[in-house]
């Protein structure tokens, strides 16, 4: 059956970090469409749909105080540190409980705040226990500087557990600096950065068996070094339901993000689309606005996913001295349905089902509602996902134009 064979061909796009729906169950809702049982094909989608939506996700964050783990909290959770709701930075840590720091956008999303192990003075096993170890989905232990015997320990026991740790080194960023500055001459960046990760891995590898994950950041520019690795590192560990709502609250800056939201979202519509479809094909007809309403609201939530709300315009601008205004001429979204004011929306809305219809041979009154509302989600995301890049691209550009030295001295000079 060609849907069957479409369902296939759909999910083999998108690889195995940003595939939000497991093999098993790409296999059993294939099986179902080829023997027609249409009805099962769709209680899987929904199940999967419904496990996507609700799966929660807990990050125990877990550190000796001074390392950057606050810092590191507020970063995962695209929270200022001077914000309402901040984990406190440069505090000493005085309690011996967790905290949880809820993600702002995505309500599934806790990360929880563990004191340092050495603060406690629990034995691993102990500190895990009353840590309750078990409903982390995984554990990221943060160290600066000094490699401390307790972090290598605490990773022991949480292999011990069967449960994933990642090693994450902060403050990158000073170590280089503080090279440069002190050794100008021999200075050699990714000697620097091999060293530091070398220094890691040799320490957690005495009580370690196999090799350990180790990623460099910095947490005044999480675009930077080992950050993008992590969390590419992370999608790929994580079960498929549960990369969607981590893929969406991912807050670096980069190609490989915007790239993975986009992906992530496309699944979700495409089985939504399945979803609808198979169940029935619902002529058009009086439905626009209804179309127009849910549509206004996912596209705007999708603006916000891809840091394109208003408020995240107005933070870029002020960052790089600009107007949005300026900013706004970059990006399509802005225009996607204003560009002949005189035309009202659904006079537009009727050009592209009209656009569709052409596209796939048939008559505009076969055009559907999940065909209609499948193209404009894509049409959406892609923009979004567009604008996003090229804002990612222009900002550093303009961060050249407005950078803080001139590395080659003008040619003039030579005169
Ligand atoms: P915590 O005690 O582990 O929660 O550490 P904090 O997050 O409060 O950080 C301690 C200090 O280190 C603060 O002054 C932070 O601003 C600073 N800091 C944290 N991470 C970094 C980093 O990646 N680079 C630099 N340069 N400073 C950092």
């Amino acid at each position: 059956m060609a849907w069957a064979s479409s369902f296939d061909a759909f999910f083999k796009n998108f690889k195995r970090e940003s595939k939000i729906i497991s093999e098993y169950d790409i296999t059993l809702i294939m099986t179902y469409i080829e023997e027609n049982k249409l009805q099962k094909a769709v209680s899987v989608i929904e199940k999967v749909l419904r496990d996507i939506e609700s799966a929660p996700l807990h990050i125990a964050v877990t550190g000796e105080t001074g390392a950057g783990k606050s810092t590191f909290i507020n970063t995962l959770r695209g929270v200022g540190h001077e914000e309402k709701g901040a984990a406190p930075t440069g505090a000493i840590e005085t309690t011996m409980k967790r905290t949880p720091y809820p993600h702002p956008k995505l309500p599934n999303v806790t990360i929880w705040d563990l004191p340092g192990i050495g603060t406690t003075n629990f034995t691993p096993q102990n500190y895990l226990t009353e840590m309750k170890f078990g409903e982390y989905d995984f554990f990221i232990i943060i160290s600066a500087t000094r490699f401390k015997e307790n972090d290598a320990q605490l990773a022991k026991a949480i292999a011990q557990m069967g449960m994933n740790f990642y090693f994450v080194r902060t403050k990158i960023d000073s170590d280089l600096d503080n090279e440069q500055k002190f050794k100008p001459k021999s200075f050699n960046k990714e000697e620097v950065l091999k060293n530091i990760k070398d220094y890691c891995s040799n320490h957690l590898q005495e009580s370690l068996d196999s090799e350990p994950p180790v990623f460099l950041v910095s947490n005044v520019d999480i675009s930077k070094y080992d950050f993008p690795k992590l969390e590419t590192k992370l999608l790929q560990d994580l079960p498929a339901h549960k990369r969607h709502v981590f893929s969406l609250s991912l807050q670096s800056l980069t190609e490989a993000t915007i790239n993975y939201k986009r992906d992530s979202l496309k699944q979700k519509v495409f089985l939504e689309a399945m979803k609808a479809g198979a169940l029935a094909t619902i002529p058009l007809g009086g439905m626009i606005s209804d179309i127009l309403e849910n549509l206004d609201e996912t596209f705007n939530l999708y603006r916000s996913y891809f840091g394109l709300d208003d408020a995240s315009l107005e933070n870029i601008a002020k960052d790089l001295n600009m107007s949005v205004d300026d900013f706004k001429v970059h990006l399509r979204f802005p225009h996607l349905f204003a560009e002949h004011n005189d035309e009202s929306l659904e006079d537009k809305l009727f050009k592209y089902i009209k656009h569709i219809s052409s596209v796939t041979g048939g008559p505009v009154a076969a055009v559907t509602y999940y065909r209609m509302a499948y193209y404009l989600q894509n049409l959406f995301l892609d923009t979004a996902a567009n604008d996003a890049i090229a804002l990612l691209n222009s900002k550093a550009l303009f961060e050249k134009k407005v950078g803080p030295y001139i590395s080659e001295p003008p040619e003039y000079w030579e005169a």
